[in-house]
């Protein structure tokens, strides 16, 4: 550019500028219109009461649920930018998904029907240092956020590698996410052993705390048979002084117990404890195997534990003593853990079986009715991560994180009970629209903040590439 057309352009700009002035005031003044109004049928606030507005709504200002009751209260009182029609819809709080590796999207399907250290070590470990790099990390957390958003999942707890790219995607795509960096005493994808991961993951943290309200960055120390007791110390000691939580594997299956005592000499809780790691906020997956001994020090640790169901079955790691844990008063959310384990994203599947299966297990149809394990996917599972002051109910105050689920299938004619419905009926593809932070993420199932067709296109390209990469190494061996 020349000097001559630069002072043109710089002109024109002023110019433009000055000309904009006048609209710009005009659009920063006040304005008594609050962002939005979402109504239902049924209003059900997942709060400590229980409360359910029947014809309710929900105001939303600035990412703040500003009001909530009947949408005739609601409706004198706000008029607002945009409103949720509430006609066969039931509106409850976004559902928070405690434990997950969200770019195994791109893993799902590849080995099942394994034991969990067979899968691990022969098959996860291995096809992750070959394939996991941030492209991969970026469209399978984006798969991932497509599937929970389409699901009715507001947030997350996540743990894979890369976990700036995964920051990145949650950024765009709107949900809200407690990311870890994972710490493994191997070679990960993103690092070469446990102080590599470990000062990468200090870095990860560093570089996001504090940059977005709805992205929380933790460390997420794999296990304790992927790590020692002085790297798990050293981890939790970082987290303290970073100030964030810590996510992990814990007491997942009978090898890890077995391991924990020949390595240890005390089984896994017990280790933890030991070793001061609950000094400070844990959320803990799994917890399959708790001793009697080790579920009061759960409770009194506060450690958050997240229930997995269908991967806890699928890999046949155990059945987890929820109803125990619950008495004892753990503070109890549920997952999906990654879609290798699972294979999907579904959390109304995860509460429906997490119900089903305790009750088998005691032989007790009584043990975690609907209303707890829909506890445990919202107001439970939001103060189980650490996530209760700001999420996981529908109450004045809190972050606007909200569903619409659509009561016009089939399956919902009739409904006498609308908690039942929710947990015994309800499928992820009922959801019809999902706001988190006061933002409108899906309506009427159109997804606002994913490009699905391009997203679609890159998984299958790198999936194909995947496929060819394994079949040659098969013919190989
Ligand atoms: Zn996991």
């Amino acid at each position: 550019m020349t000097r001559t057309s630069c002072c043109f352009l710089i002109l024109f700009l002023h110019f433009t500028l000055a000309a904009c002035t006048p609209r710009e005031q005009a659009a920063e003044a006040p304005d008594d219109r609050i962002d939005l109004i979402v109504k239902g049928d049924y209003v059900v606030s997942m709060d400590e009461a229980g409360t359910v507005f029947e014809q309710g709504a929900v105001a939303v200002d600035e990412g703040l649920i500003l009001a909530i009751g009947p949408a005739a209260e609601i409706e004198a009182g706000y008029s607002a930018a945009e409103t949720l029609a509430g006609d066969e819809r039931v509106v409850l709080p976004g559902l928070v998904n405690g434990h997950s590796h969200a770019a195994m999207t791109l893993l799902r399907g590849v080995a099942d029907d394994l034991a969990l250290m067979d899968w691990l070590q022969n098959y996860i470990f291995p096809a992750e240092v070959e394939f996991v790099d941030p492209e991969f990390v970026r469209i399978g957390t984006e798969l991932a956020c497509w599937e929970m958003i389409r699901g009715g999942t507001t947030t997350f707890v996540d743990m894979y590698y890369y976990p700036d790219t995964i920051a990145e995607v949650v950024e765009q795509c709107g949900m809200r996410a407690l990311i870890s960096a994972t710490v493994i005493d191997q070679r990960s994808p993103d690092a070469e052993n446990a102080s590599d991961s470990l000062a990468k993951g200090i870095d990860f943290i560093e570089r996001w705390k504090g940059r977005n309200s709805r992205i929380t960055p933790i460390f997420g120390p794999h296990a304790n048979y992927t790590l020692d007791a002085e790297q798990l110390k050293a981890t939790r000691q970082a987290a303290m002084e970073l100030g964030v939580p810590i996510s992990i594997h814990m007491s997942e299956s009978p090898f890890e117990v077995q391991y924990s005592k020949d390595t240890y000499g005390t089984t896994s809780i017990d280790m933890f404890e030991s070793i001061g790691f609950f000094e400070g906020p844990t959320i803990a997956a799994h917890v399959v195997w708790p001793t009697d001994d080790e579920i009061p020090i759960l409770a009194e640790r506060k450690v958050g534990v997240v229930h997995n169901p269908t991967s806890n079955m699928k890999i046949a790691s155990g059945i987890a003593p929820v109803a125990e844990m619950l008495t004892a008063g753990v503070p109890l959310g549920i997952g999906t853990d990654g879609a290798a384990s699972n294979n999907d994203l579904d959390l109304w599947e995860e509460m429906r079986l997490a119900s089903f299966l305790q009750k088998v297990d005691r032989m007790d149809p009584e043990v975690l009715s609907a209303t707890t394990v829909l506890t445990m996917a919202t107001r439970g599972g939001a103060a189980a991560i650490g996530l209760g002051d700001i999420t996981g109910s529908l109450e004045i105050g809190k972050q606007a994180d909200i569903i619409q689920v659509a009561f016009d299938d089939v399956h919902h004619v009739p409904t006498y009970d609308v908690i039942s419905h929710l947990v015994f009926v309800t499928d992820e593809q009922d959801v019809a629209s999902v706001v988190v932070d006061g933002k409108v993420l899906m309506k009427e199932r159109e997804m606002l903040t994913i490009d699905t067709e391009r997203v679609a296109a890159e998984a299958r390209a790198l999936a194909a590439r995947i496929q060819s990469a394994l079949e040659a190494r098969n013919r190989s061996q």
